[in-house]
């Protein structure tokens, strides 16, 4: 019977919260035999639901029941010796589950990493060491010669110690420590021991530039707020070459000298050996964490970062979870990208987690970016967040001169070349001077629609509402969203026609374009198709610095962060991809990836340009980002996203359903959003509801897709609609539902 009444003033109940969408935690009591093992921030095993069913759940909380006539169950077993997670942690876990509207044990699953939970690349050992008995009457034991040896090396040792250890210490074999232990005195731990270790080789020491004035003057600011101790969140808008990272690495440095720790998050295609290189040569001791570590290798980071061992910190999204027991300062660089956000539960936004993180430990917080998001500047501009501005590029380099090309007129792009007239001739001048080129292209494969002149169908996944991809190389139509791979057809499915065309470029018939017509030039494809294999990126960027590559041409895996002084010449072959997206953020991502882009160019006394292609050039966004005015952007998207009342001057909740059949969906959606209205009106809540409607791709690996929308001022009034709706929702067999809190994924 797990049941147990709950009277006895002595009895201790804890509460445990599951890996479920859950909002509230449940109460379990503590049979005594668990009683010294059990603590906060540990893994129990607990029986739930009508049928009992042992489900594995996060103690938050040990005290004494609450409701001492209700019946309680039992918990069953506890199955971490030591705390995953720290009390801060707990308070950051519980923060995330009430501002992204899911529950706090699923939190904590998502942020404990499995390699962490299952205490990889350790295992026990046995250990021996003196008992209390042996000890005592040390002096008066009969002992052999070699027993006598074997048992000073543990008395003298202080902590107890394997039995090769012992052996080797006191020169004898197995067989006295046994003895020992048979006549009690001596007895066994088992104790937990680390099978390897990830240590780095340390990098050449190099030294600190002499920041330019900018940077001191940021410095002096950034200074300031670290030695006040206070948490702060600093915006260092600096423009692509402005000496951000140094910027960084000063402020850490400073940090450091209190012996705290710092988080460096970046997005994970910035996580270079370049990146790395520019921390490890400035800091003794940097862990690097990135998606392909292995779970030993990221336990024995976690552990070593928890030890304190560790200086710095650098990693994607993740490792703003970093047990850093001192944190002193967490950086993002890049904060506009949109890969900070989760798009699985929990959808935390990295900088809104490292913002209360840096809240709850009274530190500060530094947002990097050239190019900021809406959302970061509106909170400078109503003067939450400071502004720390860096103008100019280092060493008093200009921003490279943008031409933005018209394709709509050029006579090699309507023949159906990727490189139009002026591109191309731009290349070959650079290349001619023995500078690089970096062409950009957000389409990878080889065209980007396989499509029927008869009746103007192109060919989609049978799975999802998305037109396949052809692969050239593989020679198969691939679905871009489910990853299914098909023979592209030689028919039309919808009239039978026989001649499919192959329309548009992706960057497998860019590469081909780009070898006919600069035969004999070394040139190298950057895109997730080609960079499969660990290390290929790493090859590629390596011969690219060496100039034994001259072009180097993909997709958003150039746009950034690369810092090559000898390219001369970036070419961006179609501007448009991001423009007519359905999102509210289409004209933002396009300015972003423009000046991105630019930003890899004119990088040393050599200069640089750059080519833009569109077939609307008189698109603001392209248009500003042309001319390098982030502040004339933000400015006009400011005003329209607030005539439109979307972020950053609205909050949204976007609710997601996906099922098998479309009319339970649809209806599904029709249902939780009128209730939500409903409700709303009850309790004189000010949220609007946005839909339902079909999701932009209306159909993902099989299943129907409708959203709706929640938008208020704040999300305060959301939040506080929905957790009272949640638990009245009605049920839908096979249609399942997410809500997704500051939506950055529309589609
Ligand atoms: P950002 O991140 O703002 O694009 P980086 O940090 O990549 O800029 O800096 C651009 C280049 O300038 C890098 O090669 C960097 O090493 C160099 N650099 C930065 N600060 C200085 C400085 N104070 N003196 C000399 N070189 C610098
Ligand atoms: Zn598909």
């Amino acid at each position: 019977m797990p049941w147990e009444t709950a009277e006895s003033a002595d009895v201790l109940a804890a509460q445990v919260v599951l890996n479920k969408p859950l909002a509230t935690a449940y109460t379990y009591l503590v049979p005594s035999e668990l009683r010294e093992q059990i603590g906060v921030g540990q893994r129990v095993r607990v029986p739930f639901g009508r049928g009992d069913r042992a489900e594995i759940g996060y103690v938050i909380d040990l005290g004494p029941p609450q409701a001492t006539s209700r019946k309680l169950k039992r918990v069953l077993d506890v199955l971490d010796r030591e705390p995953l997670v720290t009390p801060k942690m707990l308070q950051l876990t519980r923060w995330i589950a009430d501002y992204y509207l899911c529950g706090w044990g699923q939190v904590l699953h998502g942020v404990v990493p499995a390699g962490v939970r299952k205490l990889s690349g350790t295992r026990l050992l046995t250990h021996f060491r003196p008992t209390a008995l042996g000890k005592q009457a040390y002096e008066a034991l009969s002992l052999s010669k070699k027993q006598r040896a074997a048992f000073e090396v543990l008395l003298s040792a202080n902590q107890p110690l394997r039995g090769e250890e012992i052996a080797t210490a006191a020169d004898c074999g197995t067989g006295p420590i046994n003895a020992l232990k048979h006549k009690g005195y001596v007895e066994v731990v088992r104790l937990r021991e680390e099978t390897a270790s990830y240590e780095t080789e340390a990098a050449e020491a190099e030294t600190d530039f002499i920041a330019n004035e900018e940077q001191q003057n940021a410095l002096t600011e950034i200074h300031r707020t670290l030695r006040a101790g206070e948490h702060r969140t600093i915006l260092l808008h600096g423009v692509t070459g402005s000496g951000k990272t140094e910027v960084y690495i000063q402020a850490i440095r400073e940090i450091v000298s209190y012996g705290r720790q710092a988080i460096v998050l970046v997005p994970e295609i910035s996580l270079t050996p370049q990146t790395i290189r520019r921390f490890r040569t400035r800091f003794d001791s940097v862990a690097v964490l990135h998606s392909h570590l292995s779970d030993s290798e990221r336990h024995w980071h976690w552990t070593q970062i928890a030890a304190g061992k560790v200086q710095v910190v650098v990693g994607a999204r993740s490792a703003v979870f970093a047990p850093c027991p001192h944190l002193g300062l967490i950086i993002i660089d890049e904060e506009h990208e949109t890969t900070f956000k989760q798009d699985s539960v929990p959808r935390y936004h990295a900088r809104e987690v490292a913002r209360e993180r840096s809240r709850l430990e009274d530190v500060p917080l530094i947002l990097g970016s050239a190019t900021p998001t809406l959302e970061s500047w509106h909170r400078v501009q109503t003067g939450e967040d400071q502004l720390i501005s860096l103008h100019k590029r280092v060493g008093k380099l200009p921003l490279p001169p943008v031409v933005v090309v018209d394709v709509r007129n050029d006579p090699l792009v309507r023949k159906g070349s990727a490189i139009g007239r002026a591109l191309g001739s731009a290349m070959r001048l650079a290349l001619q001077d023995g500078g690089q080129v970096i062409l950009f292209l957000n389409i990878r494969g080889f065209s980007p629609a396989i499509w029927c002149p008869a009746c103007g169908a192109s060919v989609k996944c049978r799975d999802c509402d998305i037109t396949l991809t052809w692969h050239k190389d593989k020679r198969k139509a691939l679905c871009h969203s489910c990853g299914i791979e098909e023979d592209a057809p030689r028919i039309c499915p919808s009239c039978g026609n026989n001649a499919m065309r192959q329309v548009g470029t992706g960057t497998q018939k860019l590469e081909e374009e780009v070898r006919a017509k600069f035969a004999g030039i070394t040139c190298a494809r950057m895109d997730s198709d080609a960079m499969k294999k660990p290390g290929s990126h790493d090859t590629v960027l390596t011969a690219f610095r060496h100039g034994e590559i001259r072009i180097l041409l993909g997709t958003q895996m150039i746009a950034k962060g690369l810092d090559f002084p000898n390219v001369t010449l970036v070419g961006v072959i179609d501007a448009d991809t991001l423009l007519h997206q359905p999102d509210l953020r289409a004209s933002e991502r396009t300015f972003q990836l423009i000046a991105q882009v630019a930003g890899r160019t004119g990088r040393s006394s050599k200069g640089g340009r750059v080519f833009v292609q569109s077939a609307s050039p008189s698109e603001p966004a392209i248009r500003r980002a042309s001319e390098h005015d982030y502040l004339g952007f933000v400015t006009d998207e400011m005003r329209d996203r607030e005539s439109m009342a979307v972020p950053p001057f609205r909050s949204l909740a976007r609710v997601i359903l996906r099922g098998d059949n479309e009319t339970a969906v649809r209806t599904h959606a029709q249902e939780m959003a009128k209730l939500l209205q409903k409700t709303g009106e009850q309790r004189s809540l000010a949220v609007e509801i946005l839909g339902p409607a079909p999701a932009p791709i209306a159909k993902l690996k099989g299943q129907y897709r409708y959203h709706f929308q929640l938008s208020a001022e704040g999300l305060d009034p959301i939040r506080e609609l929905w957790r009272i709706v949640e638990s009245d929702l009605p049920a839908a067999a096979g249609v399942e539902y997410v809500v997704d809190v500051d939506p950055v994924n529309m589609r």
